[in-house]
């Protein structure tokens, strides 16, 4: 059991025209992006999302805010309907700019709503980025869109003193190897995104091999669109302590990352930064 930590959080209700959203930039391979919600509870300190137009111009600060898509699941049905009348490859990525599984979804089910729709209308693929175990309710879901899903789960760490000084609001470390592991056991296509990489132990390797056999490494320079500017700007660097800053804050972190997963695991399981978000 792990408690859902929600603080003052300003919820509305929209109900936006279209759903989808053409793709640029990192998910240039996928036609849509999708986010069930605008803004996350999450609220990870070093989220990138706090640096664009979403984060930037909104008068309230990340994490204290969401806006609970309407009417999803019609919508979904039509949108992939239409692209596909027009033979569109549909390949989506939900979500680029908030958790699909953040804790609001335990009640309003917008990312449920949206995977039975998918269900009657189906993508060519759809892959699912969360850091949430409540992504295991919708199991009866993804067995029926297995063969055109790949669902990640994002494990920046295996120190909770340290997932806690950056993602306090985000769910235990031991809660999530916990989902992946059974989302694994029912077969289903599934990856752990270490993403961005935050400091860990010498058993963090040896962990992950034990539930899964793809892993996707991130660190601030390769994965917050920028080049590291955009986690710059978020002081990002005052979090670590400064004997971990030259480690574990460096253009080179994924890489002696990838280094110390390869005692773990092959090479070719180990992906590194938009390679292991690609959709297939
Ligand atoms: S879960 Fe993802 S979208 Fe939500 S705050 Fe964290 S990094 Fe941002």
């Amino acid at each position: 059991m792990w408690c859902i930590y929600i603080n003052q959080i300003n919820i509305a209700y929209k109900n936006p025209k279209k759903i989808l959203t053409p793709t640029s930039g990192f998910l240039y391979e996928y036609s849509h992006s999708l986010n069930p919600y605008a803004g996350c509870s999450f609220a990870c300190s070093y989220c990138y999302v706090r640096q664009s137009p979403i984060g930037l111009f909104r008068k309230q600060e990340w994490g204290t805010w969401i806006d609970v898509k309407q009417e999803v699941k019609e919508k979904i049905v039509k949108e992939i309907g239409n692209l596909k009348k027009k033979k569109k490859k549909v390949t989506i990525f939900m979500s680029s700019s908030t958790d699909p599984y953040q804790p609001i979804e335990y009640k309003d089910k917008i990312t449920r709503s949206l995977l039975e729709g998918m269900i009657d209308m189906p993508p060519d693929f759809l892959f699912i980025q969360t850091r949430s175990p409540l992504v295991t309710r919708d199991i009866d879901l993804f067995l029926q869109l297995k063969n055109r899903l790949r669902i990640s789960m994002t494990v920046e760490t295996d120190n909770e003193l340290i997932r806690k000084k950056f993602s306090p609001y985000a769910p235990p470390i031991q809660a999530r190897l916990k989902a992946i592991s059974q989302l694994r056991d029912n077969h289903l296509p599934v990856q752990i995104a270490v993403a961005p990489v935050l400091p860990f132990s010498k058993k963090f390797p040896e962990t992950l091999s034990k539930v899964v056999d793809r892993i996707v490494i991130d660190d601030f320079y390769t994965g917050d669109g920028s080049q590291g500017k955009r986690t710059e700007k978020l002081k990002i660097k005052e979090l670590y302590d400064e004997k971990d800053v030259e480690m574990w804050y460096g253009e080179n972190t994924h890489l002696l990352t990838v280094e110390k997963l390869k005692e773990h695991f092959t090479t070719d399981q180990i992906l590194i930064s938009q390679e292991g978000f690609k959709p297939y």
